[in-house]
Formats: structure tokens, C-alpha cells, sequence
């Protein structure tokens, strides 16, 4: 049975892909539709740090160690690969919160994260490219975290996607689940399109909880408003991700830094026809408070920047699996999707492929909402 199921899977960011293509590896056929293009949201505009740094529940926990455990494989199998890095992270707060950074880091510790304490004048010997006077008293690095340029990952898996057959569909408008009986049979692009399917994967981003709306299922929506700055080329010797007060900065390919923070939240404007502007100014402050991180304050000039949902369920967690009400209706939505990209992929396909629910994802079930 497993080997001929035809999954449509609705959304081209990197849970869609991900999980299209670990289905084509367990031999499913594949439909994958999209709305625009591959990586047209989040995915195009992800800082898409790799960790589970800090406080958080310990199955999201234990989930996002694979995930990044799985990212470790792939880097293994290439380490060469520009678009993504092991070069650990390095975070510190505000003047005045000493305390604060200690007690992440003791629970970090606690918990077996790899956490290293550090005054300003150890951050050189542990990671290059720091600025250590921008660090106000301590900071916490972790060896262990590292970085991926999604859209750069959604082409690499697209490569096999192709080589294993899968169907794409771009510029499909906004696909809706079809239902027959009560159960999802396929999908309808917006113009009208039918693909059947013996099971649906709703891997919207932010619009995930709009695409599962008529079908009478309710999942709370906290996605904000976001966006990614990407610099012009600079030389730098950076290799850890930062997150610090005022910015986020990680390295991105061709020498350029991608980065981010939400402080400018509020001066994002949303229009009415659905596109978002900032003032150029409050770009440049985000690359001019990220200059002060690097070593040599290079100036760094913004060379793109994209705003647009940050996909957050509404209570934090993310929501993996069949849809109680509408059998063979699957959803992937979730915070941190680029930490969890491929072992979403890899644990959703196998539940859709082999009908058994994998542990990892017991409490991540969109039924808790219901
Ligand atoms: C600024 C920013 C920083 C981030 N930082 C990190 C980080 O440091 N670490 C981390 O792990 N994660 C991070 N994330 C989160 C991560 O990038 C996202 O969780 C992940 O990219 C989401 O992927 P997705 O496939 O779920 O959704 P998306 O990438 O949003 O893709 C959804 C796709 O579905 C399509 N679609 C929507 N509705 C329909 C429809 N009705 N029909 C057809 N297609 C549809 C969209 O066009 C889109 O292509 C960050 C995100 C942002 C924006």
C-alpha cells in the first residue's frame, strides 16, 4: 500500500519540500503545489539558526536535537557546502543582566546543552570575528549550533525531488483541501485544478490555520510580522550565529550576513493588497547596530530585505500530524521550521506512509486545539 500512496502535499516552503521528498524516498508518488514559487515566504527570509538553545518543553526539546542532529549528517556528508555551517552560537543580553545569561546557562547545563560562560575577553579564543567590547558583561557560546540557508537547501532537496519523479506545481493560487465523505480525496488549485490524492499535506507556514478553516478545524494563529535583512558582500572572519539585543546576525553564502531581530516589529506596515514596507532607515539601523558584533565594525550595507509572516502557532508548539476531524488530512506548522526541517520531513512522511504515529510527535498533535 505504502508503495503506490499519492500524497499532495500544499506549501513550497521547507516543511512541504522536506516532506515530499523523504515521501518519494519511501516511494510514495508526490504532488507538490505552491502558491508562487519554492521558498516564496518564511523559507526565503529565515535566519534559520540551527538549535534548542534556552528554556523550552522536553519533547520540543528532544525534537529539535534531532533536527539539528539530522543537519549534522547531512554536513557530514559535505562539510564544503557554503550554505551550511557548524560554527556554534553566540548570544548575550543587555547591560544589567548578568544574572539572566547565567541561569540560561546553568540550565542549559543542566539539561546537557554544550554551554560555555565566557567574560568578553574569552569570546576569541572560543569563535573569530567578534567584537567582544559590543559584549556588555557575559555571553553564552554553543559549540554545538550552526546555520543553514534554506532557500539554498530547498534547491539541494528539489534536485532529488526531480531525480525521484515528484510532480510540481508552481503559481497553483491558493490550493484548497478537497474532501469526499469527510475525508481529504486531493486538492484544487485556484484556478480551478483537481489533483486527487489518498492523503493531503497542509504545509502552509503562517497560513496554515486559513488553509484548515473550511474544513472546520481551528488552529491558532501567533505568527507576527517579520523581516530578513541580507548585506552586500563583506570580508569578515564570523562563523557563530549571534543573537544579541539589538540584532541577530548569521553568516550567510558569498560573504554576505543575514540578519534580523524584532525590535522593528511596530514600524512594519502592512497595505491592503497584502505587501509590507519599513522606513529605509530603520534597515539601516539594523545593519549599523549589527556592524558593532564584527570585528573592524565593517560597515554593512543592506543588499535585500524581505518582510512577511514568521510562522508561529498561537500557543508556541508546533502542530505535526493527521487532522482529527478530517482523516487523511495532514499538517505541518510550526515555529523554528528551520531547525526542524528535515526531521518533520522524515517523522511526517513515515507516519503518512506507514499509518503509525511516531512518539516524537505525541504531544504536537493539531488535536490539543479542539
Ligand atoms: C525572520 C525569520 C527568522 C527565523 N529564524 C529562525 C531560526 O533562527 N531558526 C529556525 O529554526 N527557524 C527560524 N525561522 C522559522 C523558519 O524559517 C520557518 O519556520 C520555516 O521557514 C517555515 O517553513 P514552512 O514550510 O512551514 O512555511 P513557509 O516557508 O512560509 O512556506 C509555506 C508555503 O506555502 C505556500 N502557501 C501558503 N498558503 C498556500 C495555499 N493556500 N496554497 C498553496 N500554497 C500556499 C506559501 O506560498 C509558501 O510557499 C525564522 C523565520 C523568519 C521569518
Amino acid at each position: 500500500m505504502s508503495s503506490t500512496k499519492h500524497v499532495a502535499v500544499i506549501g513550497g516552503g521547507i516543511l512541504g519540500v522536506s516532506t515530499a521528498v523523504h515521501l518519494l524516498r519511501g516511494g510514495a508518488s508526490v504532488t507538490l503545489l505552491t502558491e508562487q514559487g519554492l521558498a516564496s515566504e518564511a523559507t526565503g527570509r529565515s535566519l534559520s539558526w540551527l538549535n534548542s538553545a534556552g528554556e523550552r518543553s522536553t519533547p520540543y526539546h528532544q525534537l529539535r536535537l534531532a533536527g539539528v542532529d539530522r543537519y549534522r549528517t547531512l554536513f557530514a556528508a559535505d562539510p564544503t557546502r557554503e550554505w551550511l555551517q557548524f560554527g556554534g552560537g553566540l548570544m548575550w543580553n543587555a547591560a544589567g543582566q548578568r544574572e539572566v545569561t547565567e541561569a540560561r546557562h546553568a540550565y542549559e547545563q543542566s539539561i546537557g546543552y554544550d554551554s560555555k560562560l565566557l567574560a568578553p575577553e574569552e569570546i576569541a579564543s572560543v569563535t573569530p570575528g567578534i567584537d567582544a567590547s559590543a559584549v556588555p558583561e557575559n555571553a553564552i557560546f554553543n559549540p554545538g549550533e550552526g546555520w543553514v540557508s534554506l532557500p539554498d537547501l530547498v534547491n539541494f532537496l528539489m534536485e532529488e525531488f526531480h531525480a525521484l519523479g515528484g510532480q510540481l506545481v508552481l503559481n497553483a493560487g491558493k490550493v484548497q483541501v478537497t474532501l469526499d465523505g469527510g475525508r481529504a480525496s486531493g486538492v484544487e488549485t485556484a484556478s480551478g485544478e483537481t489533483y486527487s490524492a489518498d492523503v493531503v499535506l497542509v504545509a502552509c507556514g503562517a497560513a496554515t490555520p486559513a488553509v484548515v478553516k473550511p474544513l472546520g478545524v481551528e488552529i491558532p494563529n501567533g505568527s507576527p510580522v517579520s523581516m530578513l535583512v541580507v548585506t552586500k558582500p563583506v570580508e569578515h572572519q564570523v562563523k557563530a550565529v549571534m543573537n544579541t539585543p539589538r540584532a541577530a546576525v548569521r553568516p550567510n553564502p558569498g560573504n554576505t550576513f543575514a540578519l534580523d531581530h524584532d525590535w522593528y516589529e511596530d514600524r512594519i506596515t502592512e497595505h491592503a493588497d497584502g505587501s509590507f514596507s519599513i522606513p529605509d532607515e530603520v534597515v539601516q539601523e539594523l545593519a549599523d547596530e549589527s556592524s558593532k558584533l564584527i570585528a573592524g565594525n565593517p560597515e554593512l550595507k543592506p543588499a535585500s530585505w524581505k518582510i512577511g509572516y514568521k510562522p508561529i502557532p498561537g500557543d508556541g508548539e508546533p502542530v505535526f500530524g493527521e487532522l482529527g476531524q478530517v482523516p487523511g488530512c495532514f499538517v505541518a506548522f510550526t515555529h523554528s521550521g528551520a531547525t526542524l526541517g528535515l526531521i518533520a520531513g522524515e517523522l511526517l512522511s513515515g507516519e503518512i506512509l506507514t499509518g503509525k504515529k511516531h512518539p516524537m510527535l505525541a504531544t504536537f498533535r493539531p488535536g490539543r486545539f479542539s
